[in-house]
């Protein structure tokens, strides 16, 4: 019942908050049913690559490229706290496509994101923009990556200085504004802080837009997952307590 209280819910948030978005919304580009045939043994020019094979493309389990991420932002954590230099990242999980992660992180968070996490900045997927607030465009470039690439985590990442997120006075009548007048008033009513209501929101919102992101989520493919990053430290406090429910991943 909850989940699907938390269903309509985000649904109506979908609606309220994206709708101007949505209505541009391309729909996903859809996997082709049936492969396009190998050439035959004929067909095939002299000195031409193998054909390819059927093997199944390898994953990377959400929760396994979690664990990376996580034990990557632990080693960056512990060479700070020891003044040493960023430790290099650490070799790229088995099974990742072009990005072990997509982030979702406030344009004005003025932190080395991809360093934070032990990643390459290759292996990031980087989507900076204000709050950050989700956009059609956005959650289109994450199914992109989720389609062709088998992407498997997406994090949310609000920080915990964000002149983004404070109350604009006098309020400007821009979509940022309008973003953070409602963030504030669903922080308010969930009794949430207002970092923490605002990943979650995006991670409800995100799920809500793409039916293929919803489908692979609860497949247990996709992963998302809100964390707050305080200014000065570097730490992230990762979500732990579900909204509503949430499927989560354990955090240490
Ligand atoms: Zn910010």
């Amino acid at each position: 019942m909850a989940r699907v209280r938390t269903r309509l819910l985000a649904l109506c948030l979908g609606s309220l908050l994206a709708l101007p978005l949505l209505a541009q919304h391309v729909p996903p580009a859809r996997l082709p049913s049936t492969p396009p045939p190998h050439p035959t043994s004929a067909e095939q020019k002299r000195g031409a690559p193998a054909p390819p094979t059927h093997d199944p493309q390898p994953e990377l389990p959400p929760l396994a490229a979690f664990a990376h991420v996580h034990s990557g932002h632990d080693a960056w954590l512990a060479a700070r706290s020891r003044k040493q230099p960023a430790p290099a990242p650490g070799p790229r999980p088995a099974g990742a496509g072009r990005y072990v992660a997509a982030v979702l992180v406030c344009a004005d968070c003025d932190l080395d994101v991809p360093a934070l996490l032990g990643l390459a900045r290759a292996d990031v997927l980087l989507l900076s923009v204000p709050g950050p607030f989700l956009s059609a465009e956005t959650t289109a470039a994450i199914e992109r990556q989720v389609l062709a690439e088998r992407l498997s985590l997406v994090l949310v990442l609000t920080h915990a200085r964000c002149t983004t997120l404070e109350p604009p006075a006098p309020a400007p009548k821009d979509p940022i504004a309008a973003r953070v007048r409602f963030a504030r008033a669903e922080a308010e009513r969930r009794r949430l802080p207002l970092g923490r209501c605002v990943g979650a929101m995006q991670r409800e919102l995100l799920l809500a837009a793409s039916d293929t992101l919803a489908v692979r989520a609860a497949e247990d493919k996709l992963r998302v997952v809100p964390g707050e990053i305080d200014d000065r430290s570097g730490a992230i406090t990762w979500l732990q307590k579900p909204i509503d429910e949430l499927p989560m991943p354990p955090v240490k």
